[in-house]
């Protein structure tokens, strides 16, 4: 395709001052910039026509050549060359046109493989509290307060960092947060991207850092937080409560509150995920005779009916008295353990008595085979 001359593409004369070159490529830079003209290709080739003039002409030494050789004196000069300029090169190069127009900032993304454009926020980091609770607690859930201390936005500058709140456009990245090179290798040309080292990937720079918090937005500061933990929760689980961490530096996105839980050993109970298990204690005659147990639970104290006869090792199942199950509705059971206490010493009358017992046919070992297997009583404890 032949190229239209530079002075005809911007509409100007041959004299034209370098504002009123800049003036005219303004005007056709807003006309037909990628965000108001999307999926337009010919309103992309008219932004690029645009570009490719005005670099050329916005140059002394290049106008020269032009003036003097026409298209012909630009061919593999200059940094673009006779290959035009891809999107990238007019955002990089002309950015402070664009964010003069306002469209700094707009992250102009889908095309060009270009997500560089448009300054990032910085984000504040996470804050890692650990909270400890009861098994009470842990049963009802529940809500609790607490105080951090962590970087907040500086009141002085509202968060900007900067005094009065001026910032203006980096310009190393042009206020794209990136910069771009070229490198030439064996395999051509190639393009990297990078974070500005100037601006850190905002895009602006403060002219005059806030005297409160040095420029970062951002100071040690007290925050009280609700927190509601939800009933079920276990030892080391994180719960995350986004937004709540530190402030991001300049007005940027707050980093994430993670809750660590911590589970306080309980007197009573082993925890078996949303199950509890009880260790009961009976003494030989409630064993053999049967009795009315009281048994704790989370909710208070029931009185579970032991059958005459119970072994030691019997697990009774009290339905619905565990733990709610933090990821589902379900509720977990509270398992009873029986132990059956043998006493550890027993007076003379007494031995006396158990030799008596031990005569009777009655108390001689006569499990049955369910009560001989080991494996079915653990699979009762799981079931
Ligand atoms: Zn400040
Ligand atoms: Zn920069």
């Amino acid at each position: 395709m032949k190229k239209r001359d530079y002075y005809e593409v911007l509409s100007v004369g041959k004299n034209a001052t370098a504002d009123e070159l800049k003036k005219a490529y303004r005007q056709l830079a807003l006309k037909y910039h990628p965000d108001r003209n999307p999926d337009d290709k010919e309103a992309e080739e008219k932004f690029k026509e645009a570009a490719e003039a005005y670099e050329v002409l916005s140059n002394p030494d290049k106008r020269a050549r032009y003036d003097q050789f026409g298209h012909a004196g630009m061919n593999g000069s200059g940094d673009f060359g006779g290959s035009g300029m891809s999107m990238d090169d007019i955002f990089s190069h002309f950015g402070d046109i664009f964010s003069d127009l306002g469209f700094s900032g707009f992250g102009f993304g889908g095309f060009g493989g270009g997500s560089r454009r448009g300054g990032m926020k910085q984000r504040g980091s996470n804050i890692r509290v650990k909270v400890k609770l009861n098994l009470q607690e842990i049963a009802s859930g529940i809500k609790k307060k607490i105080k951090l201390n962590k970087y907040i936005p500086c009141q002085h500058c509202h968060g900007s960092g900067a005094e009065n709140g001026e910032t203006e456009v980096c310009s190393t990245c042009h206020g794209y947060g990136q910069v771009t090179r070229t490198i030439n290798s064996f395999m051509g040309q190639m393009q990297t991207s990078s974070v500005c080292p100037t601006c850190g990937g905002e895009g602006r720079i403060i002219k005059n850092k806030c005297t409160a918090c040095q420029g970062q937005g951002i100071k040690k500061g007290e925050d009280i937080i609700d927190i509601d933990i939800p009933a079920g929760v276990g030892e080391g689980m994180q719960l995350s409560i986004s937004g709540k961490g530190n402030a991001g530096p300049h007005n940027g996105i707050n980093g994430d509150l993670i809750v660590v839980i911590e589970e306080s050993k309980d007197p009573d109970f082993e925890r078996d995920g949303s199950n509890l298990i009880y260790n009961l204690f009976l003494t030989i005659p409630e064993a053999i005779l049967g009795t009315q147990a009281e048994v704790p639970t989370v909710n208070g104290k029931v009185r579970v009916k032991i059958a005459p006869g119970t072994q030691s090792g019997k697990v009774l199942r009290l339905k619905g008295k565990g733990l709610p199950n933090v990821n589902s509705y379900g509720v977990g059971d509270l398992l009873v353990n029986v132990n059956v206490w043998i006493p550890k010493k027993v007076s003379k009358e007494e031995a006396a008595l158990l030799d008596k017992f031990a005569q009777s046919e009655n108390f001689k070992a006569n499990p049955t085979e369910d009560e001989k297997s080991f494996f079915k009583r653990i699979r009762e404890y799981f079931n």
